[in-house]
């Protein structure tokens, strides 16, 4: 299994993190840089139609195992990008033996203290970056799995693989195209813990609320001024006040005020919106227009408006139809000694998006923690075991019927 841990290494070591508001994509020129190594990777080991699309989509397929051509296409998915969150500039990996107690990262004065893992490897790094195993343990496992299929060890049907850009920007899936992709069903590799399995997200929206007040001198304003901003605080106190992120868990949902800006004349609140139940979130929705239209009944006509888009669903009505996924994912983590552990995901991922546009694509844990920070660390045992995870979803995808059972 060495073989996984020297890509790991290689791939934490190019600078990958994705920028916002740059127009291109891949939004940083790293991307690009690991998309072409990959590239050249999957041609070498004899993948097949490995190609780069115009927006940095790395593409490949697997043809399957003879006998196997019936099965349904299996798709495995990663992203080549890190977090804007830390630096993911000269990472200095390093293996930990992890005997317990506490592992300084380098001189950085950061520590972790995973008693979890005593016994385990762990790959840290010394404090100043993060780790990247967000996502490149998900490529470095899917790039070995890869590996091991087309050296004909492991019986299994077309397997289509993508490595997509610019997933923590929230543009991952803007430019993918699930026809070209090619497969029936995929997994991202993209989580936590190895043998988590996430298919419940959000259902999300974002709602900006104007205020238009009456803005006078104030040694002349009584009786004529209407201050903006208090509107404002008027209507965020009128949301449920422990509705929000810092009281929320497991399933409920919550208004997360993200922004406020205004003078007397004018103001704004941005909120996001979350919820797991579709009519959860038409809720919340209704409730931020019936306090709009409620103000607008006291102040007059125009004082307040709500504008509000949705910005994702939940993809477990998806998944709801083709619970085999579920199924087959926790039957390959027992099988690969992992303990199978059904998570929520308490935001969204691109497999949620893939998922609406006709690609159901739950989610599996790599063996990464602490993402997004300095902190992260990935643990090696957890990585090899989700490696053999995805060999043994390969396998148990060409057992299945093209239309598989529900
Ligand atoms: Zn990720």
């Amino acid at each position: 299994m060495h073989r996984l841990l020297e890509r790991f290494f290689r791939y934490v070591s190019v600078d990958t993190q994705s920028a916002e508001d740059t127009g291109r994509t891949p939004s940083s020129a790293g991307q690009s840089v690991l998309g072409e190594m990959l590239q050249s990777e999957l041609l070498a080991m004899g993948a097949i139609r490995v190609r780069r699309t115009a927006f940095g989509i790395v593409f490949a397929e697997i043809p399957p195992s003879p006998g196997c051509e019936t099965a349904p296409v299996l798709g495995l998915i990663a992203h080549l990008d890190t977090s804007n969150a830390a630096s993911g500039k000269n990472v200095r990996a390093k293996l930990v033996h992890y005997t317990g107690g506490t592992v300084k990262l380098g001189e950085s004065g950061r520590f972790i203290a995973p008693e979890e893992h005593v016994g385990k490897t762990l790959v840290v790094t010394d404090g100043t970056t993060l780790l990247g195993a967000d996502d490149k343990a998900g490529i470095a496992e899917i790039m070995t799995c890869a590996d091991a299929l087309l050296r004909g060890e492991v019986r299994h049907g077309k397997i289509c693989i993508a490595f997509t850009p610019d997933e923590e920007i929230g543009e991952g899936t803007d430019h993918f195209d699930t026809g070209e992709f090619g497969a029936d069903y995929a997994y991202t590799a993209d989580g936590g813990r190895a043998g988590t399995i996430e298919y419940q997200n959000f259902n999300a929206a974002g709602a900006v609320i104007r205020f238009q007040g009456i803005s006078i001198h104030p040694g002349s304003a009584f009786g004529k001024m209407r201050n903006a901003q208090h509107l404002a605080m008027a209507f965020h106190r009128t949301l449920p006040e422990k509705d929000t992120p810092e009281y929320s868990s497991g399933r409920e949902g919550f208004f997360h005020l993200t922004g406020m800006k205004g003078d007397t004349g004018h103001a704004e609140l941005r909120y996001i919106l979350r919820d797991f139940e579709p009519d959860g979130l038409e809720k919340r929705k209704a409730l931020l227009r019936k306090i709009v239209s409620d103000m607008n009944c006291q102040y007059g006509a125009g004082t307040a408006a709500a504008e509000i888009r949705d910005q994702y669903r939940n993809m477990e009505e998806v998944i709801r139809e083709c619970p085999f996924l579920i199924r087959i994912a926790e039957a390959a983590a027992k099988k690969a000694g992992l303990k199978p552990e059904i998570e929520l995901i308490r935001g969204g991922t691109d497999g949620a998006m893939l998922s609406w546009k006709g690609l159901p694509c739950p989610n599996l844990g790599t063996g990464g923690y602490n993402y997004h920070g300095e902190t992260e660390f990935a643990v090696v045992e957890e990585m090899e075991s989700a490696c053999r995870m995805l060999e043994f979803l390969a396998e148990s995808f060409a057992r299945q019927r093209k239309t598989p059972e529900k």
